[in-house]
């Protein structure tokens, strides 16, 4: 990579251009860099990976059968499931609730 403004040829991960001190631009992330959910998600991270509000997950819990199982007091959610759920739905018209597919990147298996 080099300098915008001075074309000095700069080393990796440096803030400023040694030569001319202006500020090297960050490299965009990649896309499936932004996010990652584990194979096993609470309710707040379901609802994040769904793209959707906690009350919308409550009430598809409640209308829809949306996947989930107990884990002590609380409901937990599986990833992969919840993927298969989100692309089964999204036949029926739901758009953004597909994104989660492309953003999820498994970080333990
Ligand atoms: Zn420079």
């Amino acid at each position: 990579m080099k300098c915008l403004k001075c074309q000095n040829e700069l080393a990796q991960n440096i803030k400023f251009c040694p030569e001319c001190g202006t500020e090297v631009p960050k490299p965009l992330p990649k896309p499936n860099e932004i996010k990652q959910f584990p194979p096993i998600l609470n309710a707040n991270l379901a609802a994040e990976f769904l793209t959707i509000s906690r009350a919308q997950l409550y009430m598809l819990i409640r209308e829809d059968a949306l996947p989930w199982f107990p884990m002590g007091a609380r409901k937990a959610f599986i990833t992969d499931e919840l993927i298969a759920w989100a692309k089964k739905r999204s036949r029926g018209g739901v758009n953004n609730i597909i994104q989660a597919d492309s953003s999820c990147q498994r970080v333990a298996n």
